[in-house]
């Protein structure tokens, strides 16, 4: 992967839910380690990452974790339906939930009614 945009470097970022290293960052995107910063800078800048000082074996790095953005509260309703999710308690197992299954339909139906 060669990472052109802070969309890619974004992406690459937000598959590790526990972060990652800048230093492991730029190897991952195919990127050297100026451009790699330059996409990180815009991230941050952004708001979209955020950065927390790391040491390893006394080298410092920094930590690159995604910041979570707050969900459009219309891509949380089926019709007048909340997405089950919300407040669960379940052990998620999100490919066979029924519960998250009977919203998507859910949804269809409100979808093809307002396009009916
Ligand atoms: S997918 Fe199902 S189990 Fe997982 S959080 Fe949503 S409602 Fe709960």
């Amino acid at each position: 992967m060669t990472a052109e945009t802070e969309e890619d470097a974004f992406e690459a970022i937000r598959a590790h839910p526990g972060g990652v290293l800048q230093s492991e960052l730029w190897k991952e995107l195919g990127v050297d380690s100026r451009k790699c910063s330059r996409l990180v800078k815009k991230l941050l800048d952004d708001d979209r990452v955020e950065r927390i000082e790391y040491r390893k074996e006394g080298i410092k790095s920094y930590l690159l974790r995604a910041v979570k953005q707050p969900a459009e509260p219309n891509l949380l309703l089926a019709g007048s339906e909340l997405i089950p999710c919300v407040a669960c308690e379940l052990e998620c197992m999100v490919d066979e939930c029924p519960l998250l299954m009977d919203w998507m339909y859910q949804l269809a139906i409100e979808e093809f009614n307002e396009e009916a």
